[in-house]
């Protein structure tokens, strides 16, 4: 079976290596908000282009907590897209305020920045952008937007760390930007694990409050804040990690260059943009065949997945906002053809290739 991406293949460019970190937390005996944890911060920040970086518990924290610090609360509108991970438009929900969603592109998959400016209210306070599948989102529209209404702007890079726009690391580009490290995601802990990054004096000390129960002395608490932080042990191997991050990002844009130029006139591919604007966390392709085309797949010994097959408008959670279908058909349509194929950093030709033979093979027959 050829997997969405190879965890246990990547062990063994780091094994040893690994093993010594985590002996290292564990024979120290800190293990929560310590050395490591610090140095993850101060390395992802510089990496990023920002000037503070906040460990948390994992990128959904990391979002809900960037809400909290810009207080956003109930009667707020946040904007964002239907077209990501649930957690983007829960968090707004949770925090109290109402998700309000809005239709993206159909070739970036990101938020259409027109359809942004028709939904900003009196009481929109931030926009969430997401960056897709590691591709940037339109940050001189979205930022513009923002200026001139007096909005947030919170960067869900989940999916992102490494993507560019412009030349500048998406997450620096708006107020605050979030990275979850789940074990799948470019750079991956081995458990939950995320961060938050500023170059805002002021939200940074609120969130390092918010992660710790609103305290910097220890049992002196001056706001009401929750238990998220990044233990010593994720910190730990997610610093040797890191050391691969660029180099697994130029085999992964390799590797779409290369499905590009063998799918094309197949299937709809994406576009491979400049240094780094799209880092490639998912390959995605298009099709209206795309459910019997993931069964071939599946019956040939290739993984491939749905991002997303249900925009957040259309669900159930989501239902007592009234949205209906085809409220928002971009999504609603690209939800129904689009397909994940397998993109890790250590997937060979060999096995690329076989992939691109069963694609073909299955539109061949038809
Ligand atoms: C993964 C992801 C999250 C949530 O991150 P977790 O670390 O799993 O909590 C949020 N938004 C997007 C777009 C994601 O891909």
């Amino acid at each position: 079976m050829i997997p969405m991406v190879d965890l246990k293949e990547e062990l063994n460019l780091f094994r040893d290596e690994l093993y010594e970190a985590v002996k290292e937390v564990i024979e120290s005996g800190s293990f929560i908000l310590g050395d490591k944890g610090k140095q993850l911060e101060v390395e992802i920040a510089k990496y990023i282009g920002a000037r503070y970086g906040i460990g948390v518990a994992n990128g959904t924290d990391a979002l809900f907590l960037s809400l909290k610090a810009c207080g956003i609360g109930p009667g707020d509108e946040v904007i964002t897209t239907p077209f990501t991970f649930f957690a983007t438009g829960e968090v707004i929900a949770n925090i109290g305020a109402t998700p309000v969603f809005v239709d993206i592109d159909e070739k970036k998959y990101n938020m259409n920045p027109a359809k942004v400016k028709e939904a900003i209210t009196s009481k929109t306070k931030a926009i969430i952008v997401v960056h897709l599948f590691g591709r940037a989102a339109e940050m001189d529209s979205i930022m513009e937007l923002a200026k001139k209404n007096s909005l947030y702007v919170i960067e869900d890079a989940c999916q992102a760390i490494g993507t560019k726009y412009k030349g500048r690391g998406i997450g620096s580009i708006g107020n605050i930007g979030c990275f979850s490290f789940f074990p799948s995601k470019n750079l991956g802990a081995f458990g939950d694990a995320g961060m938050i990054v500023t170059s805002d004096d002021e939200l940074y000390e609120r969130l390092l409050l918010l992660r710790n129960h609103g305290s910097s002395v220890r049992y002196h608490h001056s706001l009401l804040g929750y238990n998220s932080r990044l233990d010593e042990i994720q910190a730990a191997i997610l610093l040797v990690k890191f050391k691969f991050l660029n180099d697994f990002i130029e085999k992964r844009i390799l590797i779409a260059k290369r499905y590009n130029e063998k799918l094309k006139g197949i299937v709809k591919t994406p576009e491979v943009l400049g240094h780094f604007e799209h880092t490639f966390h998912q390959y995605c392709i298009e099709t209206s065949e795309r459910d019997e085309l993931m069964v071939a797949l599946e019956k040939n010994g290739v993984a491939s997945a749905v991002y997303y097959p249900i925009p957040l408008h259309l669900q159930e959670a989501f239902r007592y906002l009234g949205y209906r279908k085809g409220d928002l058909p971009v999504a609603e349509k690209v939800a129904e053809n689009i397909l994940a194929l397998p993109i890790g950093p250590t997937l060979s030709k060999e096995q690329q290739d076989y992939v691109v033979n069963v694609v073909k093979w299955f539109f061949a027959k038809k």
